[in-house]
């Protein structure tokens, strides 16, 4: 066994703690993977690093020490006395404890964290709505694929859409279950997360219509979700002023582009 494993079977047993499933509590325990986290970070003096479920500080001991600030969002109370306590030496850490998803964010421009799971897609678009240089974030695999999924192929979803204009995604390296104790039910990827720009309430709302009905042809599916794009207009005569070679198309065939130009003209006849 490594350090690290040791290391934090030792802290949890020290303060009697049995990590918690559904808090996302799975805890990084390979130096190798750590290492990597956090050389991809590329961290400088005066970073102002964010970190979403810091736990008992694997990653933000490191980072502290290399960055001008760590903010640390911990949602266990009994967690972040353990990381209190670990954190007394370093005077460049603000603890908050609290939910990062109904927390406003003090400045930063980079985030490193090894997310809980269950609020990949929340957090995701919560952090997009700041101005930051990139994130070096870790999702279950399966999550990430989807998030830079390609059109046509079975991962391809709302999330690859909306993503694709609002951030450029990369798939750095995958970590496997056995480096997180208790190890999680599937593995999990690196991913590097740079903000690109913003998309709109109609685009947003097209999407959700279209994806409802991934394997249907275009116009049906928006005549029979056009509800979540507008109330007040008879579907059938607006999505027909859509160019027809785009509703031909299957939903899940469609790029981000085309889904935009359909949205466009939404907004056009309906705004
Ligand atoms: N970064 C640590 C821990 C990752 S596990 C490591 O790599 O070892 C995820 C952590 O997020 C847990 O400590 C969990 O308590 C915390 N957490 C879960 N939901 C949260 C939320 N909504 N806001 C902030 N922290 C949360």
């Amino acid at each position: 066994m490594n350090k690290l494993a040791i290391e934090t079977k030792k802290i949890l047993k020290e303060y009697d703690i049995r990590l918690n499933k559904r808090l996302g509590q799975h805890y990084l325990i390979s130096d190798t993977k750590r290492q990597k986290i956090l050389s991809y970070a590329d961290l400088k003096d005066d970073d102002i690093i964010l970190e979403i479920g810091p736990g008992i500080g694997t990653l933000t001991i490191p980072l502290a020490s290399q960055a001008n600030k760590v903010i640390a969002i911990e949602k266990d109370k009994k967690i972040a006395t353990i990381l209190k306590d670990r954190l007394k030496d370093y005077k460049n850490v603000e603890l908050i404890i609290g939910d990062a998803l109904k927390i406003e964010f003090p400045y930063f421009n980079k985030i490193v964290s090894n997310l809980p799971y269950k609020i990949s897609s929340p957090i995701t678009f919560k952090l997009l709505e700041y101005d930051f240089d990139f994130g070096i974030l870790m999702y279950q695999r399966e999550f990430a694929e989807r998030m830079i999924a390609k059109p046509g192929t079975k991962d391809y979803s709302r999330l690859s859409v909306t993503l694709y204009f609002m951030a450029n995604i990369e798939i750095l390296d995958y970590i496997p279950r056995s480096a997180f104790l208790p190890p999680p039910k599937v593995d999990s990827a690196i991913v590097k997360l740079t903000p690109k720009g913003k998309i709109n309430g109609t685009f947003e709302r097209t999407c959700r219509a279209l994806f409802q009905h991934k394997r249907k042809k275009a116009r049906k599916a928006l005549i029979e979700s056009f509800h979540e794009i507008s109330s007040n207009a008879d579907p059938r005569e607006i999505v027909d002023l859509i160019n027809p070679k785009l509703l031909e198309k299957r939903v899940f065939t469609l790029t981000p582009e085309e889904i935009l130009e359909i949205s466009n003209e939404f907004k056009k006849i309906i705004a």
